[in-house]
Protein backbone atom coordinates (compact mmCIF):
# COMPACT_ATOMS: atom_id res chain seq x y z
CA UNK A 1 0.00 0.00 0.00
CA UNK A 2 0.90 3.80 -0.50
CA UNK A 3 0.49 6.72 -1.30
CA UNK A 4 -2.46 6.88 1.63
CA UNK A 5 -0.99 6.76 4.56
CA UNK A 6 -4.10 8.25 6.72
CA UNK A 7 -6.07 5.92 5.29
CA UNK A 8 -3.95 3.33 5.56
CA UNK A 9 -3.40 3.83 9.22
CA UNK A 10 -7.21 3.62 9.64
CA UNK A 11 -7.52 0.28 8.33
CA UNK A 12 -8.04 -2.78 10.26
CA UNK A 13 -8.09 -6.90 8.73
CA UNK A 14 -11.33 -6.32 7.84
CA UNK A 15 -11.10 -3.32 5.50
CA UNK A 16 -7.48 -3.98 3.93
CA UNK A 17 -8.63 -6.37 1.08
CA UNK A 18 -11.41 -3.98 0.42
CA UNK A 19 -8.83 -1.05 0.20
CA UNK A 20 -6.67 -3.27 -2.07
CA UNK A 21 -9.66 -3.96 -4.22
CA UNK A 22 -10.85 0.13 -4.33
CA UNK A 23 -7.10 0.84 -5.87
CA UNK A 24 -7.15 -1.65 -8.35
CA UNK A 25 -10.37 -0.89 -9.31
CA UNK A 26 -12.05 -4.21 -8.47
CA UNK A 27 -15.74 -4.39 -7.91
CA UNK A 28 -16.94 -5.29 -4.74
CA UNK A 29 -18.81 -8.34 -3.18
CA UNK A 30 -21.79 -8.34 -1.61
CA UNK A 31 -19.91 -9.42 1.36
CA UNK A 32 -17.74 -6.37 1.64
CA UNK A 33 -20.83 -4.23 1.09
CA UNK A 34 -22.13 -6.18 4.32
CA UNK A 35 -18.52 -5.10 6.05
CA UNK A 36 -18.85 -1.36 4.60
CA UNK A 37 -22.41 -1.04 5.86
CA UNK A 38 -21.86 -2.28 9.40
CA UNK A 39 -18.05 -1.78 9.77
CA UNK A 40 -17.51 0.51 13.66
CA UNK A 41 -15.66 3.24 11.91
CA UNK A 42 -17.51 5.24 9.89
CA UNK A 43 -14.40 7.52 9.26
CA UNK A 44 -12.31 4.49 7.73
CA UNK A 45 -15.23 3.65 5.44
CA UNK A 46 -15.40 7.28 4.45
CA UNK A 47 -11.69 7.65 3.54
CA UNK A 48 -12.28 4.71 1.29
CA UNK A 49 -15.50 6.54 -0.60
CA UNK A 50 -13.17 9.39 -0.70
CA UNK A 51 -10.31 7.49 -2.39
CA UNK A 52 -12.92 5.97 -4.66
CA UNK A 53 -14.71 9.17 -5.25
CA UNK A 54 -11.17 10.74 -6.33
CA UNK A 55 -9.97 8.10 -8.43
CA UNK A 56 -13.19 7.68 -10.53
CA UNK A 57 -14.85 11.51 -10.76
CA UNK A 58 -11.84 14.22 -9.19
CA UNK A 59 -12.45 16.96 -7.30
CA UNK A 60 -15.35 18.59 -9.78
CA UNK A 61 -18.75 18.79 -7.73
CA UNK A 62 -22.05 19.17 -9.53
CA UNK A 63 -25.00 21.57 -9.15
CA UNK A 64 -27.72 22.00 -10.87
CA UNK A 65 -30.39 25.42 -10.67
CA UNK A 66 -33.87 23.40 -10.59
CA UNK A 67 -37.27 23.68 -9.39
CA UNK A 68 -39.60 21.15 -8.15
CA UNK A 69 -42.90 21.04 -8.97
CA UNK A 70 -45.38 18.27 -7.25
CA UNK A 71 -48.10 18.66 -9.65
CA UNK A 72 -50.89 16.66 -7.05
CA UNK A 73 -50.82 14.89 -4.26
CA UNK A 74 -53.62 13.45 -4.36
CA UNK A 75 -52.79 9.35 -4.96
CA UNK A 76 -55.06 6.27 -4.82
CA UNK A 77 -52.57 4.48 -2.31
CA UNK A 78 -51.32 4.70 0.59
CA UNK A 79 -47.49 4.38 1.47
CA UNK A 80 -46.69 4.36 4.85
CA UNK A 81 -44.10 6.12 5.08
CA UNK A 82 -45.02 8.84 2.59
CA UNK A 83 -46.82 11.98 4.10
CA UNK A 84 -47.19 13.33 0.79
CA UNK A 85 -49.93 11.55 -0.38
CA UNK A 86 -53.22 12.44 0.55
CA UNK A 87 -56.94 11.09 -0.61
CA UNK A 88 -58.86 13.36 -2.62
CA UNK A 89 -61.53 14.40 0.39
CA UNK A 90 -58.38 15.20 2.43
CA UNK A 91 -58.19 18.76 3.24
CA UNK A 92 -54.77 18.77 2.57
CA UNK A 93 -55.13 17.16 -1.08
CA UNK A 94 -54.44 19.72 -4.30
CA UNK A 95 -53.96 19.28 -8.02
CA UNK A 96 -52.38 22.34 -9.53
CA UNK A 97 -54.40 23.12 -13.04
CA UNK A 98 -52.03 22.69 -16.25
CA UNK A 99 -52.26 26.85 -15.78
CA UNK A 100 -50.25 27.28 -12.48
CA UNK A 101 -47.83 24.23 -13.33
CA UNK A 102 -46.81 26.47 -16.06
CA UNK A 103 -46.89 30.11 -14.50
CA UNK A 104 -44.99 27.87 -11.97
CA UNK A 105 -41.85 26.83 -14.60
CA UNK A 106 -42.38 29.99 -16.20
CA UNK A 107 -40.94 32.08 -12.58
CA UNK A 108 -38.32 29.13 -11.96
CA UNK A 109 -36.84 29.42 -15.40
CA UNK A 110 -36.91 33.18 -15.10
CA UNK A 111 -34.95 32.89 -12.06
CA UNK A 112 -32.10 30.46 -13.85
CA UNK A 113 -33.66 26.85 -13.75
CA UNK A 114 -32.63 24.22 -16.42
CA UNK A 115 -34.39 21.62 -14.97
CA UNK A 116 -37.92 21.19 -13.54
CA UNK A 117 -38.86 18.09 -11.89
CA UNK A 118 -41.82 17.34 -11.52
CA UNK A 119 -43.56 14.31 -9.84
CA UNK A 120 -46.79 13.27 -8.09
CA UNK A 121 -49.15 11.26 -6.47
CA UNK A 122 -51.41 8.68 -8.51
CA UNK A 123 -54.12 10.46 -8.93
CA UNK A 124 -57.42 8.69 -9.08
CA UNK A 125 -59.41 11.52 -11.73
CA UNK A 126 -56.90 13.05 -14.02
CA UNK A 127 -57.13 11.10 -17.29
CA UNK A 128 -54.04 9.76 -19.39
CA UNK A 129 -54.42 12.86 -21.72
CA UNK A 130 -53.76 15.33 -18.69
CA UNK A 131 -49.88 14.34 -18.61
CA UNK A 132 -48.80 14.95 -21.94
CA UNK A 133 -50.96 18.00 -22.56
CA UNK A 134 -49.05 18.87 -19.89
CA UNK A 135 -45.74 18.42 -20.83
CA UNK A 136 -46.28 19.64 -23.85
CA UNK A 137 -47.83 23.11 -22.49
CA UNK A 138 -44.78 23.41 -19.83
CA UNK A 139 -42.43 22.73 -22.89
CA UNK A 140 -44.02 25.49 -25.09
CA UNK A 141 -43.78 27.67 -22.48
CA UNK A 142 -40.58 27.22 -21.67
CA UNK A 143 -38.74 25.31 -24.27
CA UNK A 144 -35.36 25.72 -22.95
CA UNK A 145 -35.77 23.64 -19.54
CA UNK A 146 -35.26 20.10 -19.12
CA UNK A 147 -38.49 18.27 -17.78
CA UNK A 148 -37.56 15.27 -15.55
CA UNK A 149 -40.58 13.54 -14.69
CA UNK A 150 -42.84 10.73 -13.21
CA UNK A 151 -41.02 8.17 -11.10
CA UNK A 152 -41.69 4.73 -11.94
CA UNK A 153 -44.82 4.19 -10.17
CA UNK A 154 -46.36 6.74 -11.96
CA UNK A 155 -45.39 5.58 -15.31
CA UNK A 156 -46.82 2.14 -14.67
CA UNK A 157 -50.25 4.23 -13.30
CA UNK A 158 -50.09 5.64 -16.86
CA UNK A 159 -50.34 2.56 -18.37
CA UNK A 160 -53.16 1.36 -16.74
CA UNK A 161 -55.24 4.44 -17.15
CA UNK A 162 -54.48 4.48 -20.61
CA UNK A 163 -54.55 0.74 -21.64
CA UNK A 164 -51.04 1.56 -23.41
CA UNK A 165 -48.22 -0.41 -23.09
CA UNK A 166 -45.21 1.17 -20.82
CA UNK A 167 -43.17 1.90 -24.10
CA UNK A 168 -46.34 3.48 -25.85
CA UNK A 169 -46.40 5.66 -22.45
CA UNK A 170 -42.93 6.55 -22.30
CA UNK A 171 -42.69 7.57 -25.99
CA UNK A 172 -45.80 9.63 -25.96
CA UNK A 173 -44.18 11.69 -23.37
CA UNK A 174 -41.01 11.55 -25.23
CA UNK A 175 -42.89 12.86 -28.05
CA UNK A 176 -44.52 15.89 -25.18
CA UNK A 177 -41.34 16.61 -24.34
CA UNK A 178 -39.82 14.23 -21.55
CA UNK A 179 -36.34 14.60 -21.05
CA UNK A 180 -35.53 11.78 -18.57
CA UNK A 181 -37.33 10.36 -15.46
CA UNK A 182 -35.96 10.61 -11.62
CA UNK A 183 -35.28 7.98 -9.66
CA UNK A 184 -37.77 7.94 -6.99
CA UNK A 185 -40.11 5.15 -5.72
CA UNK A 186 -37.08 2.08 -5.25
CA UNK A 187 -37.88 2.87 -1.76
CA UNK A 188 -35.61 -0.83 -0.80
CA UNK A 189 -36.44 -3.73 -3.08
CA UNK A 190 -36.47 -6.32 -0.54
CA UNK A 191 -40.11 -8.23 -0.44
CA UNK A 192 -40.16 -7.88 2.97
CA UNK A 193 -39.24 -3.90 3.76
CA UNK A 194 -41.88 -2.93 0.59
CA UNK A 195 -44.15 -5.57 2.65
CA UNK A 196 -44.11 -3.29 5.94
CA UNK A 197 -43.62 0.44 4.72
CA UNK A 198 -45.07 0.61 0.73
CA UNK A 199 -47.04 -2.65 -0.24
CA UNK A 200 -49.60 -1.14 -2.48
CA UNK A 201 -46.51 0.19 -4.42
CA UNK A 202 -44.71 -1.84 -7.36
CA UNK A 203 -42.86 -4.62 -6.63
CA UNK A 204 -38.84 -3.85 -7.35
CA UNK A 205 -38.52 -5.84 -10.38
CA UNK A 206 -41.26 -3.54 -11.96
CA UNK A 207 -39.44 -0.74 -10.95
CA UNK A 208 -36.22 -2.02 -12.28
CA UNK A 209 -38.08 -2.51 -15.36
CA UNK A 210 -39.26 0.63 -15.88
CA UNK A 211 -35.72 1.88 -15.70
CA UNK A 212 -34.57 -0.47 -17.82
CA UNK A 213 -37.87 0.20 -20.48
CA UNK A 214 -36.65 4.13 -20.41
CA UNK A 215 -32.66 3.16 -21.15
CA UNK A 216 -33.21 1.48 -24.10
CA UNK A 217 -35.44 4.21 -25.23
CA UNK A 218 -33.01 6.74 -24.76
CA UNK A 219 -34.15 8.15 -21.31
CA UNK A 220 -31.76 8.58 -18.58
CA UNK A 221 -32.65 8.54 -15.16
CA UNK A 222 -31.66 8.37 -11.54
CA UNK A 223 -31.87 5.43 -8.94
CA UNK A 224 -33.31 5.78 -5.15
CA UNK A 225 -32.56 3.97 -1.84
CA UNK A 226 -34.82 4.95 1.21
CA UNK A 227 -33.03 4.34 4.23
CA UNK A 228 -33.98 4.17 7.78
CA UNK A 229 -37.02 2.52 8.35
CA UNK A 230 -36.56 -0.82 8.94
CA UNK A 231 -34.09 -2.37 6.74
CA UNK A 232 -30.97 -4.41 7.47
CA UNK A 233 -27.85 -3.20 6.52
CA UNK A 234 -28.03 -6.78 4.43
CA UNK A 235 -31.21 -4.78 2.95
CA UNK A 236 -29.46 -1.98 2.15
CA UNK A 237 -26.54 -3.78 -0.09
CA UNK A 238 -29.16 -5.92 -1.70
CA UNK A 239 -30.48 -3.05 -3.25
CA UNK A 240 -26.96 -1.54 -4.24
CA UNK A 241 -26.42 -4.80 -5.77
CA UNK A 242 -29.27 -5.02 -8.07
CA UNK A 243 -28.66 -1.42 -8.73
CA UNK A 244 -25.27 -2.23 -9.92
CA UNK A 245 -26.47 -5.47 -11.88
CA UNK A 246 -29.19 -3.77 -13.68
CA UNK A 247 -27.07 -0.26 -14.51
CA UNK A 248 -24.77 -3.00 -16.24
CA UNK A 249 -27.75 -4.21 -18.40
CA UNK A 250 -28.98 -0.75 -19.54
CA UNK A 251 -26.41 1.66 -18.29
CA UNK A 252 -28.89 4.79 -18.33
CA UNK A 253 -28.42 5.74 -14.41
CA UNK A 254 -26.35 9.05 -14.24
CA UNK A 255 -26.67 9.55 -10.07
CA UNK A 256 -27.49 7.37 -7.35
CA UNK A 257 -29.20 9.61 -4.81
CA UNK A 258 -29.83 7.51 -1.09
CA UNK A 259 -32.47 9.49 0.53
CA UNK A 260 -33.64 9.81 4.14
CA UNK A 261 -36.68 8.57 5.60
CA UNK A 262 -38.37 11.11 7.58
CA UNK A 263 -40.85 9.69 10.15
CA UNK A 264 -43.20 12.83 10.91
CA UNK A 265 -46.78 12.59 9.53
CA UNK A 266 -45.88 9.17 8.40
CA UNK A 267 -48.49 5.91 9.34
CA UNK A 268 -44.29 4.78 10.44
CA UNK A 269 -44.28 8.32 13.10
CA UNK A 270 -42.69 5.81 16.08
CA UNK A 271 -39.67 4.96 13.81
CA UNK A 272 -36.52 6.74 14.87
CA UNK A 273 -35.38 7.56 11.29
CA UNK A 274 -31.60 7.47 10.20
CA UNK A 275 -28.97 9.20 12.20
CA UNK A 276 -26.01 11.35 11.06
CA UNK A 277 -24.26 8.43 10.63
CA UNK A 278 -26.74 6.57 8.43
CA UNK A 279 -27.14 9.55 6.18
CA UNK A 280 -22.90 9.21 5.32
CA UNK A 281 -22.50 5.75 6.03
CA UNK A 282 -24.95 5.37 2.71
CA UNK A 283 -23.33 7.82 0.61
CA UNK A 284 -20.04 6.24 0.73
CA UNK A 285 -21.12 2.57 0.70
CA UNK A 286 -22.86 4.05 -2.28
CA UNK A 287 -19.70 5.20 -3.69
CA UNK A 288 -18.11 1.94 -3.40
CA UNK A 289 -20.27 -0.39 -4.72
CA UNK A 290 -21.78 1.42 -7.15
CA UNK A 291 -18.68 1.38 -9.42
CA UNK A 292 -20.65 2.18 -12.79
CA UNK A 293 -22.56 4.93 -11.43
CA UNK A 294 -20.78 8.12 -12.03
CA UNK A 295 -22.75 10.24 -9.77
CA UNK A 296 -23.26 10.15 -5.90
CA UNK A 297 -25.68 12.74 -4.93
CA UNK A 298 -26.20 13.88 -1.82
CA UNK A 299 -29.76 15.48 -1.35
CA UNK A 300 -29.93 18.25 0.71
CA UNK A 301 -33.65 18.95 0.91
CA UNK A 302 -33.77 15.55 2.57
CA UNK A 303 -30.44 15.71 4.72
CA UNK A 304 -29.63 19.05 5.48
CA UNK A 305 -27.34 21.39 4.15
CA UNK A 306 -24.83 20.34 6.66
CA UNK A 307 -24.65 16.63 6.32
CA UNK A 308 -24.50 16.98 2.29
CA UNK A 309 -21.70 19.06 2.47
CA UNK A 310 -19.71 16.85 4.54
CA UNK A 311 -21.09 13.80 2.48
CA UNK A 312 -18.42 15.68 -0.20
CA UNK A 313 -15.95 13.98 2.00
CA UNK A 314 -17.66 10.38 2.42
CA UNK A 315 -17.98 9.67 -1.46
CA UNK A 316 -20.63 12.28 -2.56
CA UNK A 317 -19.77 14.25 -5.71
CA UNK A 318 -23.02 16.09 -6.58
CA UNK A 319 -24.71 18.37 -4.23
CA UNK A 320 -28.24 18.61 -6.22
CA UNK A 321 -29.79 22.04 -6.88
CA UNK A 322 -31.36 25.23 -5.90
CA UNK A 323 -34.46 23.45 -5.24
CA UNK A 324 -37.76 25.60 -4.85
CA UNK A 325 -40.87 24.56 -3.40
CA UNK A 326 -40.54 21.06 -2.04
CA UNK A 327 -43.18 19.25 -0.78
CA UNK A 328 -42.26 16.20 -0.38
CA UNK A 329 -40.26 15.91 2.27
CA UNK A 330 -41.34 19.24 3.91
CA UNK A 331 -45.10 17.53 4.29
CA UNK A 332 -42.75 14.86 6.59
CA UNK A 333 -41.56 17.80 8.90
CA UNK A 334 -38.04 18.49 6.68
CA UNK A 335 -37.23 21.95 8.40
CA UNK A 336 -34.33 22.09 5.50
CA UNK A 337 -34.90 25.33 3.73
CA UNK A 338 -37.03 24.74 0.35
CA UNK A 339 -34.65 27.60 -1.76
CA UNK A 340 -30.99 27.44 -1.85
CA UNK A 341 -29.27 30.05 -3.69
CA UNK A 342 -26.29 29.34 -6.04
CA UNK A 343 -24.13 31.38 -3.82
CA UNK A 344 -25.36 29.22 -0.54
CA UNK A 345 -24.11 26.27 -3.15
CA UNK A 346 -20.93 27.49 -3.81
CA UNK A 347 -20.01 27.99 -1.08
CA UNK A 348 -20.89 24.66 0.55
CA UNK A 349 -18.54 23.39 -2.38
CA UNK A 350 -15.80 25.68 -1.86
CA UNK A 351 -15.61 24.91 2.14
CA UNK A 352 -15.25 21.40 1.44
CA UNK A 353 -12.45 22.17 -1.02
CA UNK A 354 -13.70 21.07 -4.02
CA UNK A 355 -14.71 22.67 -7.40
CA UNK A 356 -17.77 23.70 -8.03
CA UNK A 357 -19.77 23.10 -11.83
CA UNK A 358 -23.19 23.91 -12.59
CA UNK A 359 -24.45 21.23 -14.75
CA UNK A 360 -27.57 20.68 -16.58
CA UNK A 361 -29.51 17.60 -15.99
CA UNK A 362 -27.62 15.44 -18.24
CA UNK A 363 -25.01 16.71 -16.34
CA UNK A 364 -23.08 18.98 -19.52
CA UNK A 365 -21.18 21.20 -17.34
CA UNK A 366 -22.84 24.86 -17.99
CA UNK A 367 -20.60 26.54 -16.30
CA UNK A 368 -17.01 25.68 -14.09
CA UNK A 369 -16.42 27.49 -11.39
CA UNK A 370 -12.35 28.18 -10.07
CA UNK A 371 -11.06 26.10 -7.20
CA UNK A 372 -10.83 28.98 -4.70
CA UNK A 373 -14.18 31.62 -4.47
CA UNK A 374 -12.93 34.16 -7.34
CA UNK A 375 -11.60 37.04 -5.25
CA UNK A 376 -13.33 39.26 -8.03
CA UNK A 377 -16.28 37.87 -8.05
CA UNK A 378 -16.21 37.94 -4.02
CA UNK A 379 -15.21 41.68 -4.43
CA UNK A 380 -18.04 42.78 -6.49
CA UNK A 381 -20.48 40.47 -4.08
CA UNK A 382 -21.61 38.46 -6.52
CA UNK A 383 -19.96 35.29 -4.06
CA UNK A 384 -22.22 36.58 -0.90
CA UNK A 385 -21.88 34.62 2.84
CA UNK A 386 -17.94 35.36 2.45
CA UNK A 387 -17.19 36.65 5.58
CA UNK A 388 -14.16 36.91 7.42
CA UNK A 389 -15.37 33.51 9.62
CA UNK A 390 -16.33 31.07 6.54
CA UNK A 391 -12.77 31.56 4.92
CA UNK A 392 -10.43 31.34 8.11
CA UNK A 393 -8.62 34.01 7.88
CA UNK A 394 -5.91 34.03 10.60
CA UNK A 395 -5.43 37.66 12.33
CA UNK A 396 -2.70 38.92 10.22
CA UNK A 397 -5.04 38.17 6.95
CA UNK A 398 -7.59 39.29 8.56
CA UNK A 399 -5.85 42.58 9.14
CA UNK A 400 -4.78 42.72 5.99
CA UNK A 401 -8.04 42.10 3.85
CA UNK A 402 -9.38 45.21 5.92
CA UNK A 403 -5.97 47.46 4.60
CA UNK A 404 -4.52 47.53 7.99
CA UNK A 405 -1.70 45.29 7.84
CA UNK A 406 1.00 44.65 5.02
CA UNK A 407 3.24 41.65 5.71
CA UNK A 408 7.30 42.21 5.38
CA UNK A 409 6.78 46.13 5.12
CA UNK A 410 5.14 45.97 1.70
CA UNK A 411 2.09 46.52 0.15
CA UNK A 412 0.44 43.24 0.17
CA UNK A 413 -2.36 42.47 -1.71
CA UNK A 414 -5.75 42.56 0.39
CA UNK A 415 -7.54 39.47 0.42
CA UNK A 416 -10.93 41.03 -1.42
CA UNK A 417 -13.44 39.82 1.36
CA UNK A 418 -17.00 41.55 1.11
CA UNK A 419 -19.38 41.39 4.20
CA UNK A 420 -23.20 41.23 2.61
CA UNK A 421 -24.90 42.77 5.53
CA UNK A 422 -22.44 46.03 5.26
CA UNK A 423 -22.99 45.61 2.00
CA UNK A 424 -26.90 45.52 1.83
CA UNK A 425 -28.05 48.08 4.73
CA UNK A 426 -25.04 50.18 4.74
CA UNK A 427 -24.15 49.78 8.45
CA UNK A 428 -21.05 48.26 10.53
CA UNK A 429 -20.77 44.81 11.93
CA UNK A 430 -19.26 41.66 11.02
CA UNK A 431 -21.99 38.86 10.49
CA UNK A 432 -21.74 35.48 9.48
CA UNK A 433 -23.97 34.15 6.41
CA UNK A 434 -26.04 31.83 8.74
CA UNK A 435 -26.82 35.14 10.75
CA UNK A 436 -28.88 36.11 7.78
CA UNK A 437 -31.13 33.81 7.95
S1 LIG B 1 -44.98 7.38 -2.04
FE1 LIG B 1 -45.97 8.01 -3.98
S2 LIG B 1 -47.31 6.29 -4.44
FE2 LIG B 1 -46.84 6.08 -2.27
S3 LIG B 1 -48.45 7.21 -1.18
FE3 LIG B 1 -46.78 8.66 -1.51
S4 LIG B 1 -47.34 9.71 -3.39
FE4 LIG B 1 -48.55 7.82 -3.34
Amino acid sequence: MGGNSLLERTLDSRLAPIYRKVVAGQRLTFDDGVTLMTHPSLFAVGQLANLARRMRVGDRVYFNNNAHINYSNVCAIHCKFCAFGQSRRSSKAYTLTIEQIVAKAREAVAKGATELHMVGGLHPDLPWEWYPEMLRAVKAACPGAHLKCFTAIELIHFTRISGLTLEQVLLTLKEAGLGSIPGGGAEIFAPRVREAICKPKETAEEWLHVHDTAHRLGLRSNATMLYGTVETPEERVDHLVRLREQQDRSGGFQAFIPLRFHPENTNLGHLPGPTGYDDLRVIAVGRLMLDNFPHIKSYWIASSPAIAQVSLHFGANDIDGTVREEKIYHMAGARTAQYTELQQLLRMIWEAGRIPAERNTVYEVIREYPAEPDPDLVAAGAIRGYTVETVHLSRAERAMAEGRFHPGGRRGRPVPVQFLDEQQTGGAGERTAEGRA
